[in-house]
């Protein structure tokens, strides 16, 4: 299984550059596209499913050309778009066979056979009667996940899918997440760090409509160690900070501002070595950027 985007450019009519000659390799399991709001990621998303053309470029899955033969693999696409949020008054259960109807499981029983697998599989069996408007966010989340996987898709593609869910509802999402990967090509897109290091075996990083990086999320960071330093600072010192060292980021910790510097030996003045996370290499190639 693999998904080949090669050289993918995106301009909009208003004149933004979305996507700037994108190439990425993906193969089977779960695959993280970081970047942050604006980067380009749901353009690529709703590129690769077929529902927006690019400018030029080509993307191939498996045997099928999807510029060429969008139908082709419109049948072995799961999609869950990041705006999945308007239901109408229908049942988990109705709206889910009516999914599955018209992905072409006209069979009534198989139909049935695969709804009630999915609703359990997504643990909303007990609650398929209810009404799709008093879902929770988590719930609704969990729902997109059912549809997108109507029919077994060989590419499945989440865009954004655990941004709104509370930590609780995020941990439940992610553990429905990571199975897919096993048997599908999945990309992920998120500005979440934490998404992509807890679920993704590859990733790449998105900005301002270019790859600027691509590789295993624990390679990405381990490639930052040794490099990292960190001091809690006084607000008022971080422009003075930031002007003598290269500062990739900061954050509030116990009432003082916590610094990350990114240097090949130890800067003086009481830093301490910092051991890195996915988080700092993403901060890191942000400020540079
Ligand atoms: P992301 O998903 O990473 O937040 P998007 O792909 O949504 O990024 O957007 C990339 C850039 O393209 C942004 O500058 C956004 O404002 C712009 N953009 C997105 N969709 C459209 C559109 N339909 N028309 C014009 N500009 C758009």
């Amino acid at each position: 299984m693999n998904l080949e985007i090669k050289n993918l450019s995106k301009t909009y009519p208003n004149g933004v550059q979305a996507l700037k000659n994108v190439s990425l390799n993906v193969g089977k399991g779960m695959f993280g596209l970081l970047g942050q709001n604006g980067a380009g990621k749901s353009t690529l998303m709703r590129t690769i499913a077929t529902l927006q053309d690019p400018d030029s470029g080509a993307i191939h899955f498996n045997e099928i050309n999807v510029l060429k033969s969008p139908e082709a693999l419109r049948k072995t696409l799961g999609y869950l778009p990041q705006e999945f949020g308007v239901y109408p008054n229908v049942t988990a259960e109705e709206l889910l066979t009516h999914i599955a109807d018209m992905k072409g499981i006209v069979h009534k029983g198989e139909r049935k056979e695969t709804v009630e697998a999915l609703l359990q599989k997504v643990n909303l069996y007990d609650v398929r009667n209810k009404k799709l408007d008093g879902y929770s966010g988590g719930m609704k989340q969990r729902f997109g996940i059912a549809q997108a996987l109507v029919g077994n898709p060989e590419l499945i593609i989440v865009d954004e899918p655990t941004a709104g869910l509370d930590p609780m509802e995020r941990n439940r999402f992610y553990n429905l997440l990571s199975e897919l990967g096993e048997n599908a090509v999945v990309i992920l897109s998120t500005h979440i760090v934490e998404d992509v290091s807890t679920l993704c075996s590859d990733m790449a990083i998105i900005g301002n409509g270019e790859v600027v990086l691509t590789g295993k999320p624990d390679e990405v960071q381990e490639a930052m160690r040794g490099k990292l330093y960190e001091m809690p600072i006084k607000k008022n010192e971080l422009v003075a900070y930031q002007e003598k060292f290269k500062v990739i980021s900061q954050r509030f910790f116990a009432g003082k501002l916590m610094i990350t510097v990114m240097a090949d030996d130890m800067p003086s003045g009481g830093f301490d070595v910092k051991a890195p996370s996915l988080e700092d290499a993403y901060f890191k190639i942000l400020s540079e950027n």
